[in-house]
């Protein structure tokens, strides 16, 4: 280990953002991780393949619902930042099973709260001084917008799906561990990503996997539900940005300025695929879109002003959408093992295509 190692412990860091988080942390040479993973179908070793064998990357599968298990990975490890991604994540399972939202996302979180509060009290002040725990949320608390308008920071919740109820109740949590135990906290709300190692039930990697295969290309209802892209990496960076440099206790909101609909998601990557995969036989790949029955409850449009993080903590976006998604697709190209292996055994594929990031 390196002497001047920080510590963090991240939660939910074999999966989408968390595993692109480790995976940058551990580049930067001076971190120490400790990755407490569930590993549910959502989060994959193969992720983390460049950092398993790094002494300063210590894996864990266990769960964030575990008090006795992180009551002892507090002690043992004395993490300086806390980074919870751990959570079920995808909206149309919370419509098939919500109750396991609620156990991961709502008390699985009282549960990491709980244990941070009593670590925060027995650390000695100087290390308390400088104890952070960043609670990585979605913009999807705030509800839908119409044509206009933007989510900050001070947007009432009003969250339409139990993924985003669960969310929600989770994010209310930790502002009332701040507010009444002064528990060192921030919390994020982002909108949806993309990038490598996302599962494919979103809608990017969804669509990617579909075309290479030829198969029908579902979008939900007319496809005109506005989302803000952001690239993962640049999530990730925005959350060191506030872990490093935010005020304790407040929200950031993180978005990408890239507002689309889910139609013109699809039409941008069909069109890339033809250039990309030149010998395909399934172009012009548009022609596999199909329009299927809408989502239930589905929100139709999101829209993240993130310029308080741009002001205060001058961040913003290193990708447009139009750089990011040729990343994307690009890696997913070079990584078709990485999906195949990821999705096959236990996943079924319930709901597959009816899904979006
Ligand atoms: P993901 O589903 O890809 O990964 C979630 C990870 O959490 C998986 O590795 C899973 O194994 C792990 N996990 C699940 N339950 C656990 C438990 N009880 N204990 C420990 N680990 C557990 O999700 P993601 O897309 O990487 O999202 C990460 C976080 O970011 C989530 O909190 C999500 O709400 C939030 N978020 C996601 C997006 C997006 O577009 N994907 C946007 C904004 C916010």
């Amino acid at each position: 280990m390196l002497k001047m190692s920080k510590v963090y412990l991240v939660t939910g860091g074999a999966g989408f953002i968390g595993g692109n988080f480790v995976l940058g942390l551990m580049k930067r040479k001076d971190a120490r991780v400790i990755n407490l993973d569930a590993l549910t179908y959502a989060g994959n070793l193969d992720t983390l393949g460049p950092v398993m064998d790094d002494p300063n990357h210590v894996f864990v599968q266990g769960s964030i619902q575990d008090r006795p298990l992180l009551k002892r990975l507090f002690e043992t490890h004395r993490p300086s930042a806390v980074i919870n991604f751990a959570a079920e994540s995808h909206v149309d399972r919370s419509i098939d099973s919500p109750g396991e939202f609620i156990m991961t996302n709502v008390v699985g979180t009282f549960e990491l709260l709980e244990a941070f509060r009593q670590y925060h009290g027995a650390v000695a002040e100087e290390e308390r001084a400088a104890l952070r725990l960043l609670h990585v949320s979605t913009d999807e608390v705030y509800g839908s917008l119409g044509e206009e308008g933007f989510f900050t920071e001070q947007t009432p919740y009003a969250p339409n799906s139990p993924y985003s109820a669960s969310k929600a109740g989770a994010d209310h949590l930790v502002r009332a561990y701040h507010h009444t135990y002064g528990l060192p906290v921030l919390i994020t709300n982002c909108s949806n990503n993309y990038g490598p190692y996302q599962f494919p039930e979103k809608l990017i990697p969804l669509m990617i996997q579909k075309a290479l295969n030829g198969e029908p290309l579902p979008v939900y209802g007319d496809g005109r539900q506005v989302r803000d892209w952001l690239y993962v990496e640049d999530h990730c960076r925005a959350i060191l940005r506030v872990l490093e440099a935010g005020t304790v206790g407040e929200v950031y909101n993180i978005g990408g300025h890239n507002e689309m609909t889910n139609l013109a998601v699809v039409k941008t990557l069909c069109g890339l695929l033809d250039t990309l995969v030149p010998d395909s036989p399934y172009k012009p790949h548009a022609s596999l879109i199909q329009f299927v029955k809408d989502r239930p409850g589905h929100d139709r449009r999101y829209a993240i002003d993130a310029g308080k993080l741009q002001r205060e903590l001058g961040w913003q976006p290193e990708e447009t959408f139009d750089t990011g998604i040729h990343k994307t697709i690009q890696w997913y190209l070079d990584n078709r093992e990485w999906t195949q292996r990821v999705t096959s055994g236990e996943y079924r594929g319930e709901r597959l295509g009816l899904s979006e990031g």
